[in-house]
């Protein structure tokens, strides 16, 4: 540290010792506003992120994390505020079983046809939801409804310490295009470091193909020599 201090002034010290912070064991990169879609290795790595959204529900995340439990596979689950109300037990259940959290709003509604204030509002009310379920666990991602992306919001959830989260790889299981149609999906889009997008909710949507297509989808990625990985945090 003395040559660095010695050598490096001003911004240039600061940015190496930032970057020397970020880099210790165990210390979380700071978030940025950046919408993020590939794993932390990156893209063309022999990982994979996976990634649920609009859960819990009873039947379906159930489901998901009891596939994940026997795959060894970590996920990260995108979760709406009024779901982590209803269905507290299941948040615990995902934080135990070692998976991360994204927020996924409280409502889902696409922060593009709210105000700014609105949809700071309902992130901040999606936080406190989840942490009333899961008190103290980290929120690591925010994942705007739709995809809907703003300026405003990328930069909120930033601020909060949640990395704005995108995707690489729509399988468009919300469709219900049957399980075939998913995994061909997944196999057209997946590229090395990709960000896989699927959903464990609602209650009221059939996720069974989800939950089959899942499945197959795994055993494709560890067929392959894929493993899992974090979704990017740039910082
Ligand atoms: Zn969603």
């Amino acid at each position: 540290m003395k040559l660095l201090g010695a050598t490096l002034k001003g911004a240039g010290a600061a940015l190496a010792a930032a970057a020397l912070f970020a880099s210790s064991p165990g210390t979380a990169a700071a978030a940025t506003t950046e919408v993020v879609n590939h794993t932390a290795t990156g893209a063309g790595s022999r990982t994979f992120a996976l990634t649920i959204d609009d859960g819990p529900s009873p039947t379906w995340t159930n489901q998901v994390l009891d596939l994940l439990k026997d795959r060894q596979v970590t996920a990260t689950f995108c979760i709406i505020g009024d779901h982590a109300r209803q269905y507290p037990d299941l948040v615990k259940r995902i934080v135990d079983e070692g998976h991360r959290l994204c927020n996924h709003s409280m409502h889902h509604v696409n922060p593009t046809r709210q105000s700014p204030d609105q949809a700071r509002a309902d992130l901040q009310a999606a936080s406190d939801a989840i942490h009333a379920a899961a008190p103290g666990a980290r929120i690591d991602y925010y994942r705007a409804p739709e995809g809907g992306w703003t300026q405003d919001i990328q930069q909120y959830a930033a601020s909060q310490g949640m990395q704005p989260l995108g995707w690489s790889v729509d399988t468009r299981d919300w469709e219900t295009p049957g399980v075939d149609a998913i995994f061909q999906n997944y196999k057209r889009e997946f590229q090395g470091g990709g960000v896989i997008l699927m959903h464990d909710g609602s209650q009221e949507n059939d996720r069974s193909q989800s939950v089959e297509a899942m499945g197959a989808i795994l055993s494709d990625l560890a067929d392959n020599g894929y493993t899992d990985d974090l979704s990017a945090v740039i910082g």
